[in-house]
């Protein structure tokens, strides 16, 4: 029987990956990728000799049915995005959902996700947590500060750099800029940072130290 594996990779530091995911990396019969050269150069560190085939977000609809077909073809196949988790804000659930749909069985393997490492070292309650991945941009994203304000849980978001200010200034304004938050920076990278603060603390400090590199935000639940 057809199965697809969905297998973590590293999310800045190449000794994340796990035992378990170079084996089945070796093992498997196709590896769908979204981006193949990221993925290529990660299996080439490891020395699996495996070329990966595109599925991204941009095909992602349009290739569902050829990539089943494919899967069906095989015993094992397995999908990776650039980094972390597959189908955490990255290409992945409607393939996912199309293969229980065709009885493919489906596994994820336990690996890297860059809000686990965000939350839990943000000193905010951890036991229960939102994740909100990325806002979206314009429409719908009012709306989702409302809901947000009332949150009790932890909220966690994904967030670009050049739009951390803007998004800390829009937490100050739906939640109060009283409001610790965590912001979270090239987690496993060199310049890997943590800054913990009010709203209004952790702006300021971003304001005169625009940042680069790859942000979660952590928010404190409302009290
Ligand atoms: N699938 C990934 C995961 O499991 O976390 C997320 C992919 S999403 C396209 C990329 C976003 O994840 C970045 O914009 C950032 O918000 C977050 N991210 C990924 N790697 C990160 C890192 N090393 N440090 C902080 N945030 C990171």
């Amino acid at each position: 029987m057809a199965k697809l594996i969905l297998v973590p990779t590293p999310i800045g530091n190449l000794e994340d990956i796990t035992l378990r995911a170079i084996r089945i990396l070796k093992e498997t019969d196709l590896v769908f990728a979204e981006d193949t050269r990221t993925t290529n150069r990660l299996l080439k560190h490891f020395e699996i000799s495996k070329p990966a085939i595109p599925f991204h977000a941009h095909n992602e609809h349009r290739s569902l049915a050829l990539t089943i077909d494919r899967i069906r073809a095989n015993k094992m196949c397995v999908l990776v995005s650039d980094a972390g988790t597959p189908a955490i804000s990255d290409p992945g659930y409607l393939l996912v959902r199309e293969c229980l749909k065709e009885g493919i069985e489906i596994e994820c393997l336990p690996g890297p996700a860059a809000l686990i490492p965000a939350v839990v070292a943000s000193g905010f309650p951890c036991d229960k947590f939102v994740f909100e991945g990325f806002l979206p941009h314009k429409k719908g994203r009012q709306t989702r500060w409302k809901i947000l304000a009332e949150e009790e849980r932890t909220i966690v978001l994904y967030e670009s750099p050049h739009r951390l200010v803007k998004c800390l200034g829009q937490i100050g304004e739906f939640m109060g800029e009283d409001r610790q938050v965590c912001v979270a920076r090239e987690i496993t990278k060199i310049y890997e940072e943590y800054k913990r603060g009010t709203t209004m603390e952790v702006m300021k400090h971003y304001e005169e130290h625009p940042p680069k590199g790859e942000i979660v935000i952590v928010i404190e639940g409302k009290k």
